[in-house]
């Protein structure tokens, strides 16, 4: 409705995309955007209404015809191993690659997801049903040498040393550089978290404390709080103030209603509370922090 298509996020850490939600038409979205299907590997799927997973048959379809092979993960509440193999089983064409669903436990965060950059974790959610938003943390990064400042012929041991904050030594333990002469602070880790769909549910802050961006649903208005109430949504003014409690850097709002047209009275409304909001727009890319 008015140009706004059901949820679906592409989250691109390190030249590594992950696929938050999958509502229908996300792969035009993904075409018109030139996003390289085969570069997902790990979709997380909130829970199991319509707008947040509707596009993934497809998506999975059109994978199997550009002939990929790597492993897919889906992450999900229970239903959806079900819901896939069901429509893979009566079209009797299953796809040439494999499929791993991992299982969402109800009501508990748990880490689903580790490499050796990132964590992701899943954040319980109040909804209809049962519901799990995302947290992407980035693990602490290396120092990094100053080049400029390099002295010749370390060895390769010393070089992975100073990332890791250690002094250069010679043979017999003797400092003969100083970490901080040669390496320059590591850049910032970044955090992200997906919050969406949920009631207002101060059970997260603690989880998303401090973090460096949060995407928090705000489907309606705070005229139509009982609307929300009934639905287990939350208002702009709700996400604006989960943000401000868990003293979150920035904040994205999305996920509206069919029945605003024009949502600067939701931006409006957040920003009251929370002065760094920012409205989630179609196609638009969003920096987690600036650096
Ligand atoms: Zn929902």
């Amino acid at each position: 409705m008015y140009g706004r298509h059901p949820s679906a996020q592409l989250i691109e850490i390190e030249n590594r995309c992950f696929l938050v939600d999958c509502g229908e038409a996300v792969q035009m979205q993904l075409m018109k955007f030139q996003v390289n299907f085969h570069k997902i590997n790990h979709i997380f799927i909130s829970h199991l209404h319509g707008d947040h997973y509707l596009g993934l048959v497809g998506l999975i379809f059109t994978m199997h015809l550009q002939r990929r092979t790597n492993d897919l993960h889906l992450y999900s509440h229970r239903g959806l191993d079900e819901i896939i193999t069901t429509q893979f089983r009566y079209s009797r064409s299953w796809p040439n690659f494999k499929i791993v669903f991992h299982r969402l436990e109800k009501d508990v965060k748990e880490i689903i997801f580790e490499d050796n950059l990132i964590t992701v974790e899943t954040i319980p959610l109040l909804h209809k049903i049962r519901c799990s938003g995302f947290l992407f943390r980035e693990k602490p990064k290396q120092r990094r040498i100053d080049k400029s400042k390099l002295p010749p012929n370390l060895t390769v041991r010393q070089l992975g040393g100073l990332k890791v904050g250690e002094d250069v030594k010679d043979e017999s333990g003797t400092v003969i550089y100083k970490n901080e002469d040669l390496t320059v602070q590591p850049k910032q880790s970044r955090s992200y978290a997906y919050c969406s769909d949920t009631a207002y549910h101060e059970g997260i802050v603690g989880q998303i404390k401090n973090i460096d961006l949060l995407y928090h649903e705000a489907t309606f208005t705070k005229q139509d709080e009982t609307r929300a109430r009934e639905t287990l949504h939350s208002t702009a003014q709700h996400a604006a103030t989960i943000a401000q409690k868990a003293d979150v850097k920035k904040l994205l709002i999305g996920h509206f209603s069919a029945r605003y047209k024009d949502l600067a009275p939701l931006l409006e409304e957040a920003q009251t509370i929370f002065s760094n909001t920012l409205l989630a727009q179609e196609g638009e890319s969003y920096a987690i922090h600036e650096n």
